[in-house]
């Protein structure tokens, strides 16, 4: 099986082929990210029209390149793949409206995916991962512990109630003076910083279900950062190693009590995956491995290329879906608000 892939829910416009591999984990034939970075930094995040704009003039010759990298024709394809939503909406319909577009042409079906489903699932292209396993979704706009069962049977555990985590980093970067996107510029910066100095809140720790806050951690990191203003490099290496830490002992707490909840839900699970841009963060990682161990799982997190939003991604929940059968018609709409997880039933 062999599906194209399109992706335009954010700053990312990416265009990928994948296909089924033999044991059952896919087959990256071809891998095209544009990251707009540049044509947003200017405004410190993501201005919507500029983003749709820019979808629109690269998306054509991005699919090209794709299809041409993987050698294959339009007409070589299983399916066709994209990300339907949640995202912002000029975006979406780029995206939506250019795979129609192309299921028409080459009477191929259409595959339309939710974006966090994809994420959700890229595990499994990467490291054959079996159901049901706890993912920790943390990306820009979304923050959740999961339980995922099956294709389309996602429980949600625990979610935000404020900021993403990847929001509160960028957030924190753009407080300190660092550029967009901040997630990556705080982690180089904390390298050399110390997460001792600064003693910042930890949020809904120990708490019994696997929510987030991250809203109060930012405020604080604030007034710590004005107190001692004007920053030096180390002032500001110091806060954001500070904050950091407080961020991966928060993720660890709320992982640890969702592997909990997960067993009287969802039995025993698999493994522990990581997903999200946020994902990518070494430290994060680091000790999310160490959890995982302790609780005698493994961590599977994508490689680097494949947390932030990719082709792959979209490509292989369109796979997934495929397979079961779950193809959509060309009246399926775009969706800026898609939940993708269900809440979990009220205890008794
Ligand atoms: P969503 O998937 O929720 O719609 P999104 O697609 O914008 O949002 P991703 O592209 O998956 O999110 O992830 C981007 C986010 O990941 C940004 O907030 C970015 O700052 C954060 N991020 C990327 N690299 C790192 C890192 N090394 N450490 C921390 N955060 C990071
Ligand atoms: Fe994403
Ligand atoms: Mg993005």
């Amino acid at each position: 099986m062999i599906v194209l892939g399109i992706e335009t829910t954010c700053d990312e416009t990416a265009a990928a082929v994948v296909a089924t591999g033999e044991d059952g984990r896919g087959v990256i034939r071809a891998h095209e990210v544009l990251s707009q970075i540049a044509e947003h930094a200017a405004y410190g995040g993501v201005v919507p029209e500029i983003a749709a704009r820019a979808h629109v003039e690269v998306l054509d010759r991005l699919i090209a390149r794709a299809l041409h990298e993987a050698d294959l024709t339009l007409a070589d394809l299983d399916g066709i793949a994209v990300a339907a939503g949640p995202g912002l909406i000029g975006g979406v319909l780029v995206g939506l409206v250019t795979a129609k577009t192309l299921a028409l042409v080459a009477r191929k079906p259409l595959l339309a995916v939710n974006h966090l489903e994809a994420h959700a699932l890229t595990a499994r292209m990467t490291d054959g991962v079996a159901f049901p396993y706890l993912l920790l979704l943390a990306s820009g706009g979304h923050t959740q512990l999961v339980a995922v069962k099956g294709v389309g049977e996602y429980l949600r555990l625990g979610t935000t109630i404020d900021d993403a985590i990847g929001e509160a980093f960028d957030k924190v970067a753009k407080l300190l003076g660092l550029p967009y996107p901040g997630g990556p510029e705080v982690e180089r910066a904390a390298e050399s910083g110390d997460p001792e100095r600064f003693s910042l809140p930890r949020p809904l720790l120990g708490r019994p279900e696997p929510n987030f806050s991250l809203s109060g951690l930012k405020t604080a990191l604030r007034i710590e950062a004005e107190r001692i203003a004007p920053l030096t490099g180390q002032d500001v290496a110091d806060l954001c190693a500070s904050f950091q830490a407080a961020v991966v002992d928060v993720v660890v707490d709320r992982v640890r009590v969702a592997l909990r909840t997960f067993g009287t839900v969802a039995g025993h699970p698999t493994a522990l995956v990581a997903a999200g841009g946020v994902a990518a963060n070494g430290t994060l990682r680091r000790a999310l491995a160490q959890l995982a161990g302790e609780a005698g799982l493994p961590l599977v997190a994508p490689p680097l290329p494949l947390c932030g939003d990719n082709g792959a991604m979209i490509a292989w929940a369109g796979i997934e879906r495929l397979r079961l059968g779950l193809v959509d018609d060309l009246m399926a709409p775009a969706r800026p608000r898609w939940p993708f997880a269900d809440a979990l039933p009220a205890a008794e």
